[in-house]
């Protein structure tokens, strides 16, 4: 077998590099945290959107801008950190000013809604592709990260999960067409709205966090190793939009609720004594929050059915490599 996107990452480029003591985070979690002066933590991330891997042709260069500020926006977002400063390298086959006056839409309809300002960048020519870093910052010591999921802790998610996931496969799907539906679907697919105001409620409130790109088996796994504990999951209580309900079969929604990708929605644990503080906090930005399980002190996730048995999940998650 070849060796993991995480392998790789891990044996070539994990602490080849000085042990810098303002490095507070380094790589692992969503964001890197670094202690730029007393009290103050820079959060830093990058994210490449390539043509043919994660978008495609067809795909609206407007679409392809908003994502690439989405992606790293809810990067910021599973950090509780406060987005402010972007760079954006860009590498197109042509200077086509109809694609790049819908590519700058998208991008800055987000980056404007969240007050980024992009800083700096790289423009080249070559295969389509978009690499954008952000830099956010959040006050020393109050950043979520994916390591502090305690016993005992409930597992909680954002919004709902699935929708992206079913858009992508929209071309497999074999139920009479719910236009409406579909729109809403695929809508969540082009255009995710980063939790970023969420994350920065739940810190504080929550002990560890992630964003939910890969799907929530893969990305809770994260936390669950990062922490050190494992976690039992009810699939009856995932949250799932009506629209997704509308496309298909119970079975089908739940599968893609946990391991589809993309939905960009927060997963995090926080101790049953904040339940009433997570309600309230994510009620106040009228986010929808469902609590779908529970920490537990032996390592694995374990997906339990409405009948009690156990779910045997298939790929986890989208692997590069
Ligand atoms: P996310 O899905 O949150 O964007 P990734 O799964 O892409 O995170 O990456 C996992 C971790 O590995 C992150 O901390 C990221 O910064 C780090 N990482 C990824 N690629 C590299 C690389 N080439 N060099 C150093 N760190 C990397
Ligand atoms: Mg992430």
């Amino acid at each position: 077998m070849s060796v993991g996107e995480f392998d790789i990452i891990r044996r070539y480029f994990t602490r080849r590099t000085h042990d810098r003591e303002d490095v507070i985070l380094g790589i692992g979690d969503d964001a890197a945290l670094l202690r730029v002066r007393p009290g103050c933590d820079l959060a830093v991330t990058t994210d490449s959107l390539v043509a043919g891997v994660h978008f495609s042709e067809h795909t609206a260069p407007e679409d392809i801008g908003y994502r690439a500020m989405a992606v790293n926006l809810s990067d910021m977002a599973a950090m509780g950190a406060e987005p402010a400063w972007a760079i954006l390298a860009i590498t197109l086959p042509a200077a086509d000013e109809a694609w790049l006056d819908a590519f700058a839409r998208g991008f800055f309809e987000l980056a404007e809604r969240f007050s980024v300002q992009l800083v700096g960048g790289d423009t080249t020519r070559g295969p389509l592709s978009v690499t954008v870093a952000l830099h956010g910052w959040v006050r020393s010591a109050t950043a979520m990260t994916r390591a502090g999921a305690g016993v005992g802790n409930d597992v909680f998610v954002t919004g709902t999960l699935g929708d992206a996931a079913a858009a992508l496969n929209e071309s497999s799907a074999e139920v009479p067409r719910d236009e409406q539906s579909w729109r809403e679907l695929r809508r969540r697919l082009l255009r995710p709205s980063p939790r970023v105001n969420e994350g920065m409620a739940l810190r504080g409130v929550a002990t560890s966090a992630i964003d939910v790109s890969d799907g929530l088996v893969a990305d809770l796994a994260h936390i669950l190793q990062a922490s050190g504990v494992g976690a039992r999951v009810e699939v009856a209580l995932l949250p799932l939009s009506p629209a997704l309900r509308a496309i298909t079969t119970m079975g089908n929604a739940r599968r893609f609720a946990l391991t589809g990708g993309e939905d960009y929605e927060l997963c995090f644990t926080a101790p049953p004594t904040h339940r009433s503080k997570v309600q309230a906090s994510l009620a106040a930005l009228s986010c929808p929050v469902t609590c779908i399980g529970v920490i537990e002190p032996t390592p694995g996730l374990h997906c339990i059915a409405p009948d009690g048995r156990e779910v045997q999940v298939q790929e986890p998650g989208y692997r590069h490599f």
